[in-house]
């Protein structure tokens, strides 16, 4: 048996648990003998994680469920596999459901056809679907559902006590989950996702990528400021509200202003 590196009470996450990252966070969230895994990674990795609750002699019996934060290829292309493995339950927001059952390969961003990356993404029924202010329940642990889309239209975000198991919302070095408008990303969304964050009494960020942070005002202070700005810029195209260039445009051609410093030349 191996002796259990919990990073907050009830709170293990398996690659800092593996001194290896082998992919996203996995957060293992126990009270006694119950358990339950908050995403579960690439399929290729699934074996490594098993193998390794079974040396924290975590039993697979009671193993409650296996919940997806969002239905991202990265984080639940292993669902279908551990499920089996572990002979357990998903759990999902409503917005991933069709997607996961479908095995969406466009939705989950396994199939993107100009950069060559082909991933298999296999189909998984969803048995407990959790909305926002959900409880679920491990042992004598209350684990709160927070929905924070923005990244997603079915990223969840779950707190236990003082920590946020945070998703893709935000990392510790300020940068953000993708904006893609493909997996269901919506910037007004993600700033208000990222408010909620910023004000809520949450001390510590247990994000999907990358390590465990403090829940610094100012850190999110930039980076709603630097997602805000989307909203009116053309960087994430159809996912912006509007782009003042282009009323600037309308206004100058229908007053055929030459650009600044230009003269138009003789006819
Ligand atoms: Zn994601």
């Amino acid at each position: 048996m191996l002796p259990r590196k919990p990073l907050f009470p009830g709170i293990i996450e398996l690659n800092f648990q593996a001194g290896e990252v082998l992919g996203c966070n996995v957060f293992l969230v126990y009270d006694a003998d119950q358990w339950l895994l908050v995403d579960i990674g690439y399929e290729e990795t699934v074996d490594d994680y098993v193998e390794l609750i079974r040396q924290l002699d975590f039993p697979f019996s009671q193993c409650k469920t296996l919940v997806a934060t969002h239905a991202d290829v990265d984080h639940v292309q292993g669902l279908a596999k551990a499920k089996q493995m572990l002979r357990t339950s998903v759990t999902a927001h409503p917005a991933a459901v069709a997607t996961l059952e479908a095995g969406d390969r466009l939705k989950t961003m396994a199939e993107i056809e100009a950069q060559e990356l082909h991933l298999d993404m296999p189909k998984v029924t969803i048995e407990h679907q959790v909305n926002d202010g959900d409880i679920i329940t491990v042992g004598d642990l209350e684990i709160e559902v927070w929905h924070t889309p923005g990244h997603t239209d079915s990223q969840l975000s779950f707190r236990v006590g003082d920590v946020l198991l945070s998703g893709d919302n935000i990392y510790r070095d300020g940068c953000i989950g993708a904006i893609d408008a493909h997996h269901g990303s919506d910037i007004g969304a993600f700033v208000r996702s990222l408010e909620r964050i910023r004000n809520s009494d949450v001390k510590w960020l247990a994000p999907s990528h990358g390590p465990i942070f403090r829940n610094d005002p100012e850190l999110l202070d930039r980076t709603i400021q630097r997602v805000r700005g989307y909203l009116q810029m053309a960087d994430f195209g159809t996912l912006a509200e509007s782009w003042p260039l282009m009323d600037q445009w309308h206004d100058e051609v229908a007053a055929g202003t030459m650009p600044e410093g230009l003269q138009p030349p003789s006819a």
